[in-house]
């Protein structure tokens, strides 16, 4: 990768053991798995695979257990103190039960027959290796008492939530623009605004349409409560309030709120941003890119004959590809690079602090792997290419008009035979 679109630290190579290195299949993988920005690393014997792992531990081990079965069969104490740590997978010619029972009896993790399918590999591995518990929820509580706001906020921290006290209503908007909360939780009665008020200060204000809203008071009216729901809270809560009672509603419309969240922000096949979710990332980059006087490189990739792959091999083959490529950006680009799923099988990319020059290079890159990428369908194996076009800020200064440079660009690569990268002329 070029000097200028290093990764860091944060998005630094995952790295994989394959064991033997004899096998023709792991060298294959090896291979293929270095297309996703992988390490993979082959080992010739048990005795260097485990001192590997002593000195630093891969993201996961791939055995070819048809290469090395007596080696296996004489070190089944070491495999499975190693599975202990790291996740161990298999590939074997064997299909029936006693096999796979073998391997889960060393400690295997996963089980893969021949021909190996790196992009399930992968997701077997992603799977296994997944931080163990999600993030803490983010709640916000406005309440004029202070005791009370801390009971809450104690009783929420113990339950695994991380909590902002706004005592004064008036500063309700700050604390959500500062520390955007997952729910919020709002007191009816308080001095200088009524929660009321701030429910509908709050959902005048798009970005906080769908925040969950749940209200607190002592409150026995009716005909207020009623209001207060209309004003699109979630629910409410009668003080005093039961810790149990308080923490199961708040954990509820959490996980429900972050559902909802990455319904509407990502794509259900690949993760990616959505479109419009691309299209209002990349206006901040440009704003952003605009303020600081950077550059900023605009691209789309097409899949080239992407017909042809689903009328040959079949819709969900065709979704596996899409898989891949896709697999194939997050792995390759920077942490700080915005990529969307932009339509069927167009994808958009944002490269901040990238001249085109840089960019060209890179999706080059990205062109040449994904292009060397086995596509697995059923038996069959095949390839696919994409085509790109590439534009910059300066040159053009709106997200709209960058997109569409970069359309007329891909337009052009489709045009001079595909499996190439176009530099717009405006850029
Ligand atoms: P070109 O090289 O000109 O881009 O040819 P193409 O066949 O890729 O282009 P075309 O736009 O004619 O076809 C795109 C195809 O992509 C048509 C559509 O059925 C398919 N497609 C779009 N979204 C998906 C998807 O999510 N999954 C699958 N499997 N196919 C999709
Ligand atoms: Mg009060
Ligand atoms: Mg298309
Ligand atoms: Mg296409």
């Amino acid at each position: 990768m070029l000097q200028t679109h290093l990764k860091t630290a944060d998005d630094s190579l995952k790295l994989l053991y394959l064991w033997p290195a004899q096998s023709p299949d792991m060298q294959e993988a090896a291979r293929q798995l270095s297309y996703y920005g992988y390490q993979a690393n082959l080992f010739d014997s048990i005795a260097w695979l485990i001192q590997a792992c002593a000195e630093s531990a891969p993201t996961g081990i791939l055995i070819d257990c048809a290469q090395v079965c007596d080696e296996i069969s004489g070190h089944k104490d070491e495999i499975r103190a190693l599975a202990e740590r790291i996740p161990i997978a298999c590939m074997s010619d064997q299909t029936h039960i006693e096999a796979r029972l073998a391997a889960l009896r060393i400690g295997c993790k996963a089980y893969f027959t021949r021909p190996l399918d790196t992009s399930s590999l992968l997701d077997t591995l992603d799977r296994l290796t997944a931080p163990p518990q999600a993030e803490a929820g983010k709640v916000l509580i406005i309440e004029d008492s202070a005791a009370l706001a801390a009971f809450y906020a104690a009783h929420l921290n113990e339950a695994g939530f991380v909590c902002q006290v706004v005592t004064d209503p008036l500063k309700s908007l700050e604390a959500i623009h500062e520390h955007p909360p997952e729910l919020i939780l709002l007191d009816m009665n308080m001095p200088g605004a009524s929660g009321e008020e701030i429910a509908k200060v709050i959902r005048q204000q798009d970005a906080y349409l769908s925040i969950p809203i749940v209200f607190l008071s002592a409150e026995s009216d009716v005909g207020r409560q009623r209001e207060a729901m209309s004003l699109g809270g979630d629910e409410f809560l009668h003080k005093p309030i039961e810790p149990e009672h308080l923490i199961s509603a708040v954990r509820s419309r959490v996980i429900r709120y972050r559902a909802l969240r990455a319904l509407m922000v990502r794509d259900s096949l690949t993760g990616l941003l959505n479109h419009t979710s691309y299209k209002e990332r990349l206006r901040a980059e440009v704003s952003r890119a605009k303020r600081q006087n950077k550059r900023l490189s605009v691209a789309i990739i097409d899949i080239d004959h992407f017909k042809n792959v689903n009328d040959t091999y079949g819709h969900p083959a065709g979704d596996r590809v899409i898989k891949n490529l896709s697999r194939l950006l997050k792995q390759r680009l920077r942490g700080a690079d915005v990529i969307g799923r932009y339509g069927g099988e167009e994808f958009a990319l944002a490269l901040p602090d990238t001249p085109i020059e840089i960019a060209v290079n890179v999706i080059n890159g990205l062109r040449v792997s994904f292009a060397a990428i086995e596509q697995h369908a059923g038996n069959a194996i095949f390839h696919n290419t994409f085509s790109a076009g590439v534009t910059q800020l300066p040159g053009l200064m709106e997200a709209e008009a960058l997109i569409k440079a970069a359309d007329v660009a891909l337009y052009a690569s489709k045009h001079s035979g595909r499996n190439q990268v176009t530099a717009a002329a405006e850029a």
